[in-house]
């Protein structure tokens, strides 16, 4: 990718998670580019932020395949899909799988 063009990210959630939190630690991480939004330039911008839609991850893949289209580049777990406080996700490695095989960089975690 080129300089010049925006790269997209999308970010998936715990759909159990959500019921608690807003996702606010996710934004302020990428809008202060820090922890896992680090490296990216003033030209990237969040294009998608969805849950997972419960155990186990079932609309994960069929919002992949809609976001083909808008040409998200990067997808990010969010943290709380990974983290020993919160619930061990037991359908990590099938939804790791399933951005992989979409063809789309993955990167696990967001705010911690
Ligand atoms: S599949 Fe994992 S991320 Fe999705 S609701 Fe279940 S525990 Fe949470």
């Amino acid at each position: 990718m080129t300089d010049h063009q925006t790269k997209k990210i999308a970010i998936i959630r715990c759909d159990i998670v959500s019921e608690t939190c807003p996702g606010v630690g996710c934004f302020m991480a990428f809008n202060n580019r820090k922890e896992y939004f680090k490296n990216y330039g003033s030209n990237t911008e969040i294009a998608a932020f969805f849950t997972c839609g419960g155990c186990s991850g079932r609309r994960i893949y069929r919002l992949l395949k809609s976001l083909k289209k808008f040409k998200v580049d990067v997808v990010h777990l969010s943290s709380c899909m990974q983290m020993a406080n919160y619930p061990k996700c037991p359908h990590i490695e099938e939804i790791k799988r399933t951005v992989r095989n979409a063809g789309m960089e993955l990167v696990e975690g967001t705010h911690h």
